[in-house]
């Protein structure tokens, strides 16, 4: 009888264990008492706390200036905190060293208001060149650039020049290229700024299905169609503070 009881107690608690560890959320960016200061005592952000898990879309959102991009610069260590720590995948980002930078950045891929696309090379050469810079082969860009292009809905335009792209696809080749490492996070800042309402959501919908496979995505946007239809967690700041954090926000603007 005793042996029996004690055969189940331990069942009952080693099964909840398992699953715990077989579900463990993981966390894949963390702000940990964050403030940022530009030189001239600008000061971005003050005493940012932020934790953002594997699999999940953030919007950022708040009016000009507000921080927005400070946070993901701080993310893809373009800046560096004043104080407090940012961590990307378990790892203090100031400790990483200058030449593990390229590598560290791998895992995150970065989309931007003003495409940044190199406009003598195709879309298919722009995807290729963030391969081509890392050594693959010529047989590997041969196969992982189409598949990609695909994804984003650009196949019959691989052979296109920026300038002949509209603004909505060349900003798909932009997201083919922040995906074409197979990143963990990708972080868009203000994609949508120079498109219009229909390209906007084209560029949205596609976050949303790269979200589905599991990518994470943090997005910085002003746009409130965009913020209300993602219906995802939103994190509102305000002179560099989060003034809100909700799971299914709504875009609210605080112009002041
Ligand atoms: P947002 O993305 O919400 O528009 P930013 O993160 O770009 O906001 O900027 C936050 C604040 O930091 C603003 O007051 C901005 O002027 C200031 N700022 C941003 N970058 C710099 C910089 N390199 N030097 C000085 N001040 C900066």
């Amino acid at each position: 009888m005793a042996i029996s009881q004690n055969k189940k107690k331990k069942t009952e608690e080693s099964e909840p264990k398992k699953k715990a560890g077989k579900n463990k959320i993981k966390a894949v960016v963390k702000f940990e008492n964050v403030s940022k200061v530009y030189p001239g005592d600008y000061v971005a952000l003050e005493n940012i706390n932020l934790t953002i898990n594997e699999g999940e879309f953030v919007s950022i959102v708040g009016a000009s200036g507000a921080g927005k991009s400070t946070i993901l610069k701080l993310i893809y260590a373009e800046e560096h905190p004043t104080e407090g720590i940012v961590y990307f995948n378990g790892k203090n980002i100031n400790e990483i060293k200058k030449r593990h930078l390229p590598y560290f950045r791998r895992d995150i891929g970065t989309v931007f208001q003003d495409f940044k696309l190199l406009p003598n090379k195709t879309a298919f050469e722009n995807v290729a060149y963030a391969l081509e810079v890392v050594g693959k082969t010529n047989q590997e860009i041969e196969e992982e650039v189409p598949e990609i292009l695909d994804i984003v809905g650009l196949s019959n335009k691989m052979n296109k020049y920026p300038h002949q792209l509209s603004g909505g696809e060349q900003q798909k080749v932009c997201l083919a290229r922040a995906l074409i490492h197979g990143p963990l996070v990708v972080v868009a800042d203000e994609p949508t700024g120079n498109l219009d309402p229909n390209s906007s959501m084209e560029i949205i919908d596609l976050l949303i299905k790269i979200n589905e496979i599991g990518t994470t995505i943090i997005l910085a946007t002003h746009d409130k169609d965009i913020v209300n239809k993602i219906k995802k967690r939103v994190v509102t700041i305000q002179k560099g503070k989060i003034i809100k954090d909700e799971k299914e926000g709504k875009y609210m603007i605080y112009d002041y």
